[in-house]
């Protein structure tokens, strides 16, 4: 799961991004509003946690433009002011969770959780599943009936994507940005290598799912229904 991180204050965003990171999480940060909108509404980030006071655009501010913007992406707002017309004003903006700072760590993360288990198939730990496979999140085993494979991390995240969004096709686009972010300087033909890795894999679990490909588009599940 992915976590977008705008807060202007260097020492706090790199204390969130490697708290998020120690759970599992993989976290991306902006330092300011405009930033920030930008990356919110990209579409490839599972929860957004957004700063109040932000140079260029103030956090409710992002926070409206995103929810005009269509995005249902869950946010949780962080501010140094704890009178209530904030925490009001943040409700009205479409915040769907209110945090001041200084928060403990495990606040924080708690918070991330409950926001993240809203939406049901995101779900931190238990399984996916589609068709006759299984994903299961605690051992990183992708099995079919009675055989099952190992993944690596890469292989594991991208299967999940595929799984989450099995109704949809995934654009490659997308996929690289989720799983490697936007600071990587990961290529296309990354996310190739993998999927043919993965193929390879569902081949020898001899299951019904397939990947497809949809040329100069992306991926999608087959034989999942
Ligand atoms: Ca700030």
């Amino acid at each position: 799961m992915r976590v977008l991180v705008v807060e202007d204050e260097a020492r706090l965003a790199g204390t969130l991004r490697d708290l998020l990171e120690m759970d599992g999480y993989a976290a991306d940060v902006c330092h300011d509003g405009e930033a920030g909108l930008d990356n919110a509404l990209s579409g490839i980030y599972d929860v957004v946690l957004l700063d109040v006071m932000l140079p260029k655009m103030d956090g409710f501010t992002v926070l409206r433009k995103l929810r005009q913007g269509g995005s249902a992406v869950p946010v949780l707002m962080l501010t140094a002011r704890s009178e209530l017309s904030d925490r009001v004003e943040g409700l009205d903006s479409g915040a769907d969770y209110y945090l001041t700072k200084p928060f403990e760590p495990k606040e924080l993360l708690a918070c991330v959780r409950a926001l993240t288990r809203r939406q049901p198939e995101l779900r931190g730990d238990g399984a996916l599943s589609c068709g006759d496979l299984r994903l299961e999140k605690s051992s990183f085993t992708l099995s079919c009936g009675e055989r099952s494979v190992r993944l690596s991390r890469k292989e594991f995240d991208i299967m999940e994507q595929l799984m989450i969004n099995r109704r949809q096709i995934l654009a490659k686009e997308t996929l690289l940005l989720k799983i490697w972010g936007y600071e990587s300087d990961a290529e296309d033909n990354n996310v190739e290598v993998y999927i043919s890795f993965l193929r390879k894999k569902l081949s020898h679990l001899r299951s019904q799912v397939k990947i497809k490909t949809i040329r100069m588009v992306g991926y999608c599940l087959e034989g999942g229904e």
